[in-house]
């Protein structure tokens, strides 16, 4: 059974419910590009079973989390950005940008990506 959380939005574009631009679909994640780019290359990575948060998923299962990274190198490979780099970030608690509660790695790329950020 996948775990899903009522009311959340990523469960539900996981679901089909709300639409998205899907990018790639993986047995047990999306990737689906963000409504609100902040670079050439935005995509989110998403699981489809829901955990809030990155600390989560790590706690409950930690191959999720290395399944997401090499997902994310597939997408940045289609998306031309695997030899420029790209970052993938994963914004935890609400502290740190995090406002969608169902864990998602952004994959940014594209154009140059300042370190440390802001
Ligand atoms: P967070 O702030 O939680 O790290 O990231 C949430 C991301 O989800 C944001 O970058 C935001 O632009 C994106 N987002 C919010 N609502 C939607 C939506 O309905 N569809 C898509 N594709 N992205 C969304
Ligand atoms: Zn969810």
């Amino acid at each position: 059974m996948a775990r899903t959380a009522p009311d959340c939005l990523f469960c539900k574009i996981v679901a089909g419910e709300v639409p998205a631009e899907m990018v790639r679909e993986g047995e047990r994640t999306v990737a689906i590009r963000d409504i609100n780019p902040q670079a050439p290359t935005h995509v989110l990575m998403v699981p489809r079973d829901h955990y809030p948060d990155a600390g989560a998923v790590g706690r409950a299962d930690l191959g999720l989390m290395d399944e997401i990274a090499r997902e994310a190198h597939e997408v940045a490979v289609v998306e031309g950005i695997a030899e420029s780099g790209y970052r993938l970030v994963f914004n935890t608690g609400a502290g740190a940008g995090q406002t969608v509660f169902h864990v998602h790695g952004h994959l940014l790329g594209g154009r140059g990506l300042e370190w440390p950020p802001g």
